[in-house]
């Protein structure tokens, strides 16, 4: 018999087959969560591997000296990686992007971010703010799903950065990042959810040492 249990963390109802402990949440929550973690892992490895001094990061010299289009073009080279080689590192890479161009947009700063100057980025504050992007990105989930019925995840992801190359700085809004990063996350759940060894950078460095 199947019986309805209404998860925690959505509030939506979802069938089980046995008689549920009040905190277990729903297989989309649980896999959003296992996607946050490993999105986690790849920036706090990434800041170990650009990071500059305590204060600022390679992405920072990188944008400064070749504009926000760097950001968005090296992005959509991971979407061009991903449709040859399909690594589940690169739909993590894009995500983690989002959160670093939330934070260089100063969007943990202001609600409508700060426009100039572009917003430094450390692995502390990375560490500090990561659960108030977290919450944002959640909270947008529901106009994700209400607006997206498009399984293209990846040509999306494509689309909305060729958008933010021709926008201003200014204008880059947080609903296109995690538009973007929802999009790398319902690729990922399709595909990855449910493989036992992730493919991160983390994993793979350690395997070659
Ligand atoms: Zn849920």
């Amino acid at each position: 018999m199947k019986l309805i249990h209404i998860c925690p963390a959505c509030n939506k109802e979802h069938e089980v087959d046995s008689v549920p402990e009040p905190s277990q949440l729903c297989s989309n929550c649980k896999n959003f969560n296992a996607f946050i973690d490993l999105v986690k892992d790849q920036f706090k490895y990434g800041g170990q591997k650009y990071a500059l001094n305590n204060e600022r990061e390679s992405t920072d010299v990188l944008f400064d000296k070749h504009g926000k289009n760097w950001l968005f073009g090296t992005v959509d080279k991971y979407t061009f990686r991903y449709k040859n080689l399909a690594r589940e590192r690169d739909l993590l890479k894009i995500a983690c992007y989002m959160f670093i161009t939330w934070l260089k947009r100063g969007f943990y700063i202001m609600d409508k971010g700060i426009n100039d100057p572009a917003i430094d980025t450390n692995l502390e504050t990375k560490n500090h703010n990561f659960p108030k992007f977290v919450e944002q990105a959640n909270t947008y989930a529901n106009i994700f799903e209400k607006t997206h019925y498009s399984t293209f995840y990846i040509e999306q992801i494509s689309i909305i950065l060729e958008k933010l190359s021709k926008s201003e700085w200014k204008d880059v809004n947080k609903y296109e990042l995690f538009d973007i990063f929802y999009n790398a996350y319902k690729e990922w759940n399709k595909k990855y959810s449910n493989i036992e060894v992730h493919d991160t950078d983390t994993y793979s460095n350690k395997k070659n040492k």
